[in-house]
């Protein structure tokens, strides 16, 4: 049975990478795409002091969306996120629950004062996104800076950091999910 993925932009800052980031990702994890799954940033998760959304919780509204534990959703918004141990995050993930969220934006180049770069902000996306969905497949935080499950916290990091698996990680993949790479 193959694990099936959802991508559910959660704002209109973020639709038009749905259907690219989906088939990229499949492709990426052998994994099934899925769609049909709508929603929003839940107000909850909204912390006005600090105008940013609460990861958790919205991860949390994720998992009641989804259908069967075979089921993966990873949302996507252009708010900024941020957790109890982290002023942001640019993604988080749920490895229980198969849920993650990614936000665009910090890596976004206009956030630095640079000039809009669609393709670099795709890399960026698809970057974390990979890095999600590791979670997602129970993979944790590796040490390898030449693994893609090596966390990043800055864009620099993240720019700095492949795009495939150690084979340590690639082997503690779930199965039968096979990181085709
Ligand atoms: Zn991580
Ligand atoms: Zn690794």
């Amino acid at each position: 049975m193959h694990e099936r993925l959802y991508i559910v932009p959660l704002d209109d800052g973020t639709r038009r990478f749905s259907e690219w980031l989906l088939s990229e990702l499949c492709r990426k994890f052998n994994l099934k795409p899925q769609s049909g799954i709508v929603s929003r940033l839940p107000e909850e998760a909204y912390n006005a002091k600090l105008n940013q959304y609460y990861a958790n919780p919205i991860l949390s509204k994720l998992e009641l969306l989804k259908g069967s534990d075979f089921e993966m959703i990873l949302a996507l918004t252009e708010e900024d996120l941020y957790t109890p141990n982290k002023n942001f995050v640019m993604g988080q993930a749920n490895s229980v629950s198969h849920t993650a969220i990614v936000s665009i934006f910090r890596i976004k180049p206009e956030f630095y004062g640079l000039p809009e770069d669609e393709q670099l902000l795709r890399t960026r996306l698809l970057n974390v996104a990979s890095h999600e969905t590791g979670h997602m497949l129970g993979l944790k935080n590796c040490n390898n800076p030449e693994c893609q499950m090596n966390e990043a916290d800055t864009v620099t990091e993240l720019d700095n950091r492949p795009d495939t698996f150690c084979t340590n990680c690639i082997l503690n993949l779930t199965l039968p999910t096979k990181v085709k790479i």
